[in-house]
C-alpha cells in the first residue's frame, strides 16, 4: 500500500505548490472512514481509493482531482455525506466527488432500471469536469486490475463489457491512450483468455526467435538519424494482445501478416525535426506502400499528433514508425491529463481541442426536448443506439431500428409476451414503429395477449425475436401435438385397438422420435398418417386392409351381376347406372360422397371413377363424353359406413386454433384421417382435411359447425 508520505512526495514532485495538509488530511480522512471494510481481494478497503489515486499520479493530475480519488467510494460505501466533504475539503472537492459518484451509480449493462435523469447527470458529470471522468477512468482500471478477485463469472463479464464498451472508448475519446490500451487488455482477459493467452505465446515466441533484433533495430535507426543531423530517442512498443486481437479481426489477417507488431516510437525535439526524420527514414528504407499518415498537421480529434509511416527497415524488417516530439508524446499517453497547466495556478476544466465535449455542455445549456439532447449529445460510441424512456423515466437503451416490441422486451420478457400496443410519446402507435431517440414509450399490455409470429418481422433485438420464435414454436408443436393425438385415437380405433401414447413406445425408435408426444406432433403436422402409425404398431394392418378392398370389389362385382344397373362398394353403398362387372372407385380429387350429384368416368382397365359432378377433374374429359357415365346414388340405402370428403379450409394463424378445428370435427362426429397443411404464412395456415362423415349432409354439418368458429376463415368442399 503506498503510504501517507509517498503519496505527497509523488505528487509534489509534478507539483511542488501542492496543498500538502489537504493531501495528508483527505488520506486520513477516507482511511477512518473505509475502516475495517475490506476488498474481496482481502486488501483493506482504503488500499482502493489510494491505489487509484496512486494511479492519477502517473498522470500528473491536480491535487483536487488527486483528493477526490481518495474519497471518491466515501459517499456510496460510508455514512459520509456530500456535506461533510463540503464542510472538509470544500465546495470544488465536493462537486467532483458527487460527479464520480453519479457515474459509479449507472450501470450500463445491468438490467437494473436506468433514469433518464441518472444518464443526463453522467453526461453532465463528465462534461462539466473532465476531472470527474479521469478519477472514474482510474477507479474503473484499479477495479479491471483486481477483477479476478470477484467470484461470480457473470458479475465479472458484466463488469469487462462494460469496460470494453464504454470506459475504453471514453478514454480512448479522451486521448488517455496508455488507460484504453490497459483497459481494454484486462477486459480481453476477462472476455476471451484463450485468444489472449495464444496471442500472448506466440508474441513471446517472435520475441525470442528475434533475439536482440529490437535493439538491433533501434541501434540502427539511430545511427542513421544521427548521421543526418537528428538525436533522436527511440523506443520499441509491441502492441498489447487486444490491439493485436482487433486488427486480426479487423483486417481479417493472420497473425504472421500483421506488419505493424513491430512498431517504434521516434521522439525528436521540434515539429521539424519530425518531418526530417520521416525524409531521412524514407531515404534510408524502402517504404511500405499505403502506411503514411500525417496527424501532425491534421491531429486526430483527441488530440493525439504524429507522423506515422511503414518501412522495410533494418534487417529488412517491416517495421512502423511513429514520429513526434516529447510534448506530442506526452499527450498521446495521457491525453487530456497532459493540459494541466499548474504554472497558472488554475486548471483548464476541458482542454481546448475536446471540441465534442464544448459542444456538448453548449447543447446541455440550450437543449429543450429530450430528444434534442440526446440526439446531439450522443458519443460516437453511442451512434448504433436509440435511448428511449419509459413512463417512469427509465432509460431503455436499444440499437437502431429497434420497435415498441423490443422495449416491451428490454423492460421484461412478460411485458414483450403481453404487449397488444404502445403509446409513443403518447400517441397510439404500432407495434413496427421505429423507435427514435428521447421517444418515451408506454407498452399496453393485456393478459389475453401471447406473443404473434408477425413480429419476427419487425422485431430487432436478439432477445425479441428469440422470446417470439421460441413461443410460436412451442404453440405450434402443442397444436400439432393435439391434432396428431386425436388422428391416432381414431386411426387406432378403426381397426380396433385402443390408442394410448404407451402404444407407440415401441415404434417411436422406427420413426426417429423420443417421445410420443414427438410423433403426435409430427402427425399432427401432416409428416405421417395415422394409418402409417397404426401399421407400425400392428404390423400386417394395412395388408388386411387392401386384401379387404380387393374382396369387397369382387363381392360388389357379385352384386352388381345380379343386381343390374346398379353397383355397390365394399360398405354397401349402391351406385345406379353402372355397367355389371365394371370395377368401380371413388375418386381421390373429390370425394364424392353419398348425397352429392355423381357421375362416373370410364377408365381403361381401371373401371369407373366417381366424381362429384363440379369436381374439376372433369374438365380433362370434355371431349370424350363417350366415357361419362350417367350415374347416381341409391337412395333409401341405410349406410352408417364411413366416406372420406376432402375440405379446403383456411384457418387463422393464432394460438388455440388448431385445436379449436378439431374439436369442432370431433364434436360434430367427424373424424380427421388426413391433414395436409398447404401454405402457411404468419396470418393463415391453408389444409387440406380428410374427414370420415357417413354423406354429404353430415360433411356439411361439419362445415357448418366449423364455419361458426371464430378462427376459421373459410371452408369449402375440396374440388379436384
Ligand atoms: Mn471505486
Amino acid at each position: 500500500m503506498i503510504r501517507q508520505f509517498e503519496l505527497v512526495e509523488r505528487v509534489k514532485a509534478y507539483d511542488p505548490s501542492a496543498d500538502e495538509d489537504a493531501l495528508n488530511r483527505a488520506y486520513v480522512f477516507a482511511m477512518k472512514v473505509h475502516g475495517s471494510q475490506i476488498r474481496l481481494s482481502g486488501d483493506p478497503y482504503f488500499s482502493h481509493p489510494l491505489e487509484v489515486a496512486g494511479i492519477l499520479t502517473e498522470y500528473k493530475v491536480d491535487v483536487a482531482s488527486i483528493i477526490t480519488a481518495l474519497l471518491h467510494d466515501t459517499i456510496e460505501d460510508t455514512e459520509t455525506t456530500l456535506e461533510d466533504i463540503t464542510r472538509l475539503f470544500g465546495k470544488g472537492v465536493a462537486q467532483l466527488v458527487d460527479g464520480v459518484t453519479k457515474l459509479t451509480r449507472i450501470e450500463f449493462q445491468s438490467d437494473q432500471a436506468k433514469q433518464a435523469e441518472n444518464f443526463r447527470k453522467f453526461i453532465l458529470a463528465m462534461s462539466e469536469d473532465i476531472r470527474v471522468l479521469l478519477v472514474k477512468l482510474a477507479d474503473r482500471l484499479h477495479n479491471m486490475r483486481t477483477l479476478h478477485f470477484i467470484e461470480k463469472p457473470e458479475k465479472r463479464r458484466r463488469i469487462a463489457v462494460e469496460t470494453m464498451d464504454i470506459y475504453a472508448p471514453l478514454a480512448e475519446r479522451i486521448g488517455m491512450q496508455g488507460m484504453k490500451n490497459e483497459l481494454e487488455d484486462l477486459a480481453f482477459g476477462e472476455l476471451n483468455p484463450d485468444a489472449r493467452k495464444s496471442i500472448l505465446n506466440r508474441l513471446d515466441f517472435l520475441r525470442e526467435k528475434g533475439g536482440d533484433l529490437v535493439p538491433r533495430i533501434i541501434a540502427e535507426l539511430e545511427k542513421t538519424l544521427s548521421d543526418n543531423g537528428i538525436q533522436a530517442s527511440i523506443r520499441g512498443r509491441e502492441k498489447t494482445p487486444f490491439s493485436v486481437w482487433e486488427k486480426m479481426q479487423e483486417k481479417d489477417l493472420g497473425f504472421e501478416q500483421l506488419s505493424d507488431i513491430m512498431a517504434f516510437r521516434v521522439i525528436v525535439d521540434s515539429v521539424e525535426d519530425c518531418y526530417r526524420a520521416l525524409g531521412i527514414a524514407h531515404g534510408a528504407y524502402p517504404v511500405v506502400p499505403g502506411r503514411f499518415k500525417d496527424y501532425l498537421s491534421t491531429p486526430k480529434p483527441n488530440g493525439y499528433q504524429s507522423l506515422h509511416t511503414g518501412v522495410f527497415g533494418p534487417e529488412r524488417q517491416r517495421i512502423e514508425l511513429q514520429i513526434r516530439t516529447a510534448d506530442m508524446h506526452d499527450v498521446a499517453e495521457h491525453g487530456v491529463a497532459a493540459h494541466w497547466n499548474y504554472k497558472q495556478n488554475g486548471v483548464s476544466k476541458t482542454a481546448p481541442q475536446y471540441r465534442w465535449l464544448r459542444e456538448l455542455l453548449d447543447i446541455l445549456e440550450h437543449a429543450e426536448e429530450p430528444e434534442e439532447f440526446l440526439e446531439h449529445t450522443k458519443l460516437e460510441m453511442f451512434k448504433d443506439q436509440v435511448f428511449c424512456f419509459t413512463p417512469r423515466g427509465d432509460l431503455i437503451n436499444l440499437p437502431r431500428g429497434a420497435t415498441p416490441v423490443d422495449f416491451a422486451y428490454a423492460v421484461h420478457s412478460e411485458v414483450g409476451d403481453r404487449c397488444v400496443g404502445a403509446k409513443i410519446n403518447g400517441r397510439m402507435m404500432p407495434l413496427r414503429s421505429e423507435l427514435r431517440n428521447g421517444d418515451q414509450v408506454e407498452i399496453i399490455t393485456s393478459k389475453a395477449q401471447t406473443p404473434s409470429p408477425t413480429w419476427e418481422n419487425f422485431a430487432v433485438t436478439g432477445k425479441a425475436r428469440a422470446r417470439v420464435r421460441r413461443y410460436v414454436r412451442l404453440l405450434e408443436r402443442d397444436e400439432y401435438t393435439k391434432l396428431g393425438r386425436a388422428i391416432l385415437e381414431r386411426a387406432f380405433q378403426e381397426e380396433g385397438h385402443e390408442y394410448s401414447d404407451m402404444a407407440l413406445g415401441d415404434v417411436l425408435a422406427v420413426f426417429h422420435y423420443q417421445t410420443a408426444e414427438d410423433l403426435c406432433a409430427e402427425v399432427g403436422a401432416g409428416h405421417h398418417t395415422g394409418r402409417d402409425v397404426v401399421e407400425a404398431v400392428y404390423p400386417g394392418t394395412r395388408k388386411r386392409k387392401k386384401d379387404s378392398k380387393v374382396v369387397a370389389l369382387g363381392k360388389a362385382r357379385t352384386r352388381l351381376g345380379k343386381e343390374q344397373g346398379s353397383g355397390s362398394d365394399q360398405t354397401g353403398v349402391s351406385i345406379k347406372g353402372l355397367i355389371p362387372g365394371m370395377a368401380m372407385h371413388f375418386a381421390d380429387c373429390c370425394h364424392p360422397l353419398p348425397g352429392d350429384r355423381i357421375v362416373g368416368i370410364v377408365t381403361t382397365g381401371k373401371g369407373v371413377t366417381i366424381h362429384t359432378i363440379d369436381c374439376e377433374t372433369l374438365g380433362e374429359f370434355v371431349d370424350a363424353s363417350e366415357r361419362w357415365l350417367d350415374v347416381s346414388w341409391n337412395v333409401g340405402n341405410e349406410d352408417n359406413t364411413a366416406h372420406v370428403g376432402r375440405i379446403h379450409l383456411t384457418v387463422l394463424n393464432v394460438p388455440g386454433s388448431l385445436g379449436d378445428l378439431s374439436s369442432v370435427i370431433a364434436n360434430n362426429e367427424g373424424n380427421i384421417s388426413n391433414l395436409k397443411i398447404t401454405n402457411r404464412s404468419p396470418q393463415f395456415f391453408e389444409m387440406l382435411i380428410d374427414i370420415e362423415v357417413r354423406d354429404v349432409k353430415h360433411l356439411t354439418g361439419v362445415m357448418a359447425a366449423l364455419r361458426a368458429d371464430p378462427a376459421i376463415n373459410s371452408v369449402e368442399r375440396a374440388r379436384g
